[in-house]
């Protein structure tokens, strides 16, 4: 194939979109009038505009012209039974019609509190509270009060959130490499309030923890003094009784988020007794938190009908759909001729366009950006749906045929990725710096 036709199949790529999503790129002129760069989370951005969406049927997305995607991103991890799932519109709708926020406890934050708990082993008791990142902020506090410390240690590629601390760094942050016991102990000492960790790492490629890492460094923290902190809000959809005891670890605090809010706004942190009753309003010198919707009735309803879904067959249904189809799209890359692996954890997926599974974050950052794009601008116009970095993840709404509607998408568009490689009109696009959340 000569260089100028491949040239041709790149501008077919952009040009495809751009004809496809005139009201995408009206949309983004406009947006760009109220809201910086056209949008409200940095994460939804990429080049030359985003697609817009109008509505999410199930599995099935639909665009403001018209085109039609399989969601394999479900915002994110979050919608884990899809969109508009029935449960959820039934809990949602009973719950309306009585009010919807309140200045005061409320039964529904009471039931689903004792779900969590019971369903959780490391989560004896729940505060809630917006989001993840609310979550992880208070989980900091609750380690700094119960420790009298401040630093942190955080891996690099790990996300917590866009807390402060623990995405800008700072002096009181210390990174270290996911899936490297030994720097990981080292840098663990005295003045470390708390270690937060991921199950794997999400944001950072889905790279699974190698068996008894994380083991070792719950070990090491509680052996200088400081708190544990696991942060479970992607992972909590694979694993019913959460990721944690299925490896035999006990954290002090539990991050929680996405499924429990049945795809409303949602955090909650959960822990040990004696740490979450640092943040009790009754005792004397109490942590605040207070927070206009923590524990929203609405949420609460909507987080209850999705988790009663979500039981342990369900998850190990997800759990081997998407083995099968991480499979596929291996064999589909081999099969185009580029190079594609996948990682995965439960049923969170990442696809690599390199040859072997990375199993560090550094490992996974070496693709060049331009090949990661066109791979996620090839695979929309193929009609499926993931995040742009490469991530995808499965809900309950996704039937076989649908996912041989997702498998098809890569391998169509590996074949366009193999005309765009070997012709070289991606090459020199740079190191993968993009923002990954
Ligand atoms: N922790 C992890 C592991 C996450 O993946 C995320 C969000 N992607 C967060 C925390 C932050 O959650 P939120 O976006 O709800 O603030």
């Amino acid at each position: 194939m000569s260089a100028a036709m491949t040239e041709n199949h790149r501008m077919d790529v952009i040009s495809e979109y751009l004809a496809r999503t005139a009201g995408s790129a009206d949309y983004h002129e406009q947006a760009c009038r109220y809201l910086p760069g056209g949008e409200t989370r940095s994460i939804t951005h990429y080049e030359p505009y985003p697609v817009v969406l109008a509505e999410g049927h199930g599995a099935l997305l639909l665009d403001v012209d018209g085109n039609e995607y399989v969601d394999v991103l479900n915002n994110y991890t979050s919608l884990v039974h899809g969109h508009a799932f029935g449960p959820v519109i039934e809990a949602v709708q009973a719950a309306l019609p009585t009010g919807t926020a309140f200045p005061a406890p409320h039964l529904r934050q009471l039931s689903h509190a004792r779900t969590l708990t019971e369903r959780y082993p490391a989560v004896e008791r729940v505060r809630f509270t917006n989001s993840g990142t609310e979550a992880a902020m208070l989980a900091l506090r609750i380690a700094r009060a119960a420790t009298g410390r401040r630093r942190v240690v955080m891996f690099s590629g790990g996300y917590h959130g866009s807390v402060p601390d623990l995405i800008d760094g700072g002096p009181d942050t210390i990174l270290a490499p996911y899936n490297d016991a030994e720097l990981t102990a080292a840098a663990i000492d005295s003045s470390v309030a708390a270690v937060f960790a991921e199950p794997f790492l999400g944001s950072g490629g889905v790279i699974p923890a190698a068996p008894e890492f994380l083991r070792v460094v719950q070990e090491r923290v509680r052996a200088v003094g400081g708190l544990f902190v696991l942060d479970e809000v992607q992972s909590l959809r694979n694993a019913p009784h959460g990721v944690h005891p299925s490896i035999g670890l006990e954290p002090d605090l539990v991050l929680m988020g996405k499924i429990i809010g049945g795809g409303f706004p949602v955090g909650a942190v959960g822990g040990r007794v004696s740490l979450m009753d640092l943040t009790s309003a009754a005792r004397p010198g109490g942590l605040s938190c207070s927070g206009t919707f923590n524990g929203n009735v609405i949420t609460m309803a909507a987080g209850s009908a999705a988790l009663t879904a979500l039981d342990e067959s369900a998850i190990s249904t997800l759990n081997a759909r998407a083995q099968v189809l991480a499979d596929q799209i291996e064999s589909a890359a081999s099969q185009a001729g580029i190079p594609g692996s996948v990682t995965r954890a439960g049923s969170i997926l990442q696809v690599h366009l390199l040859d072997t599974r990375p199993s560090t974050f550094e490992a996974a950052q070496v693709v060049p950006a331009g090949w990661i794009s066109a791979l996620h601008l090839a695979l929309l116009l193929e009609g499926v749906y993931p995040a742009p970095r490469g991530m995808l993840n499965l809900s309950t709404a996704l039937d076989d045929a649908l996912l041989a509607r997702v498998a098809d998408g890569y391998a169509r568009a590996f074949r366009r990725i193999r005309d765009l490689v070997s012709g070289g009109a991606l090459l020199g696009s740079g190191a993968s710096g993009d923002e990954t959340r």
